[in-house]
C-alpha cells in the first residue's frame, strides 16, 4: 500500500538522520512528500540516507548536513543555514540523535554520565529551543516537535543510569515544551522506543537481546520503520490535537 501523503511542502529537520531510526523517520518523511533537512554527526551517514530519499512531489528539495547536537554553536548554524537555502524554519522537527555510553553504576564515569545527557538531553533542549525559536520570530502558525525518547526513561535499564536519566528528562523537557509554545501552535510529543534493530541495539550482547525478546509480548525487536510510522502520525495534522504526549513503541514490553 501507498504511503499517505500527509507531509506534501512540509519542511522536516530529522537529527541523527544518519542511522537507524533517524534515518527510517527521513525515508518516511520523504516517501510522504516532504523535504527533509538530515542531520548528523557524520557527513558521510547524512548524505547516504539523503541518496536514498524519494523525491516524487514536485518542489520537494532535501538536503544533508552536519550538526553536533550538544554544541549550541552548531545546532544555531544548522537551523541558521536551513532558513537561507529554504528562506523558512522547519516546521517539522524530530530529535532522534542519541548515544548510550552504557555501565554499572558502581562503575560509571563522571565523563560517560555527562557526555550521554549532553547529547541525548541537552541535545535535544538546544534543537527545540533554536527550532522553535525560528518558528516563532517568522511567526509560522504551527509546528511539529519531536522527541525520540525511551521506555527505559520510565522504567530504568541495568547499566544505563545515564542513558535513562537523559531519556526521562527529555519526556520532561517535552512536557514543558508543549505546555509554552502551544500558544505559538507548536505541538511538542515524545515517542518511547523499547528495543529497535538498529545499530545502536547491534552494541548489546546477544544474551541480552534475546532475554529481552522473550520479555516482548509480540515476541520480536521492533523495526526502525515502525518508530518512523509514528514519528509520522505526530508530524502531521491526523494528531492535530495531540501535544505533551508519549507513545510507547515497544511491542507491549513493561505494559502497565
Ligand atoms: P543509531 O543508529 O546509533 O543512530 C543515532 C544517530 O545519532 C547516529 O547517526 C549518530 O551518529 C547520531 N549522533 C550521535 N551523536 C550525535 C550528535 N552529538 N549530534 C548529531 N548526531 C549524533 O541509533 P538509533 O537506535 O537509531 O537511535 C535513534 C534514537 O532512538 C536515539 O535517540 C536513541 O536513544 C533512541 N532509541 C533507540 C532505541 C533502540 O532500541 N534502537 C530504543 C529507544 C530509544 P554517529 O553514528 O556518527 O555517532
Amino acid at each position: 500500500m501507498a504511503a499517505p501523503s500527509r507531509l506534501i511542502s512540509r519542511l522536516t529537520l530529522v537529527t541523527g538522520g544518519g542511522s537507524g531510526i533517524g534515518r527510517a523517520v527521513c525515508q518516511r518523511f520523504a516517501s510522504e512528500g516532504a523535504s527533509v533537512v538530515v542531520a548528523d554527526l557524520s557527513e558521510a551517514s547524512a548524505i547516504e540516507t539523503l541518496g536514498s530519499l524519494s523525491c516524487d512531489q514536485r518542489g520537494q528539495d532535501h538536503m544533508a548536513s552536519v550538526v553536533d547536537v550538544s554544541s549550541k554553536e552548531s545546532v544555531e548554524n544548522l537551523v541558521t543555514s536551513i532558513q537561507c537555502r529554504y528562506f523558512q524554519p522547519p516546521s517539522v522537527c524530530v530529535n532522534a540523535a542519541g548515544i548510550t555510553q552504557d555501565d554499572f553504576l558502581l562503575r560509571m564515569q563522571e565523563e560517560h554520565f555527562d557526555r550521554v545527557v549532553q547529547v541525548n538531553l541537552k541535545g535535544s533542549f538546544l534543537v527545540t529551543q533554536a527550532v522553535a525559536r525560528a518558528l516563532v520570530s517568522c511567526g509560522a502558525p504551527k509546528g511539529s516537535i519531536i522527541t525520540v525518547g525511551s521506555i527505559v526513561g520510565k522504567v530504568g535499564n541495568i547499566g544505563q543510569a545515564n542513558y535513562a536519566s537523559s531519556k526521562a528528562g527529555v519526556e520532561a523537557l517535552s512536557r514543558t515544551a508543549a505546555k509554552e509554545l502551544s500558544r505559538s501552535g507548536i505541538r511538542c510529543n515524545c515517542v518511547l522506543p523499547g528495543f529497535i534493530s538498529t545499530p545502536m541495539t547491534e552494541k548489546v550482547p546477544e544474551k541480552v537481546i534475546s532475554k529481552m525478546t522473550s520479555l516482548v509480548p509480540l515476541g520480536r525487536m521492533g523495526e526502525p520503520h515502525e518508530v518512523a510510522d509514528v514519528c509520522a502520525f505526530l508530524a502531521s495534522d491526523d494528531s492535530s490535537y495531540i501535544t505533551g504526549a508519549s507513545i510507547e513503541v515497544t511491542g507491549g514490553l513493561f505494559i502497565g
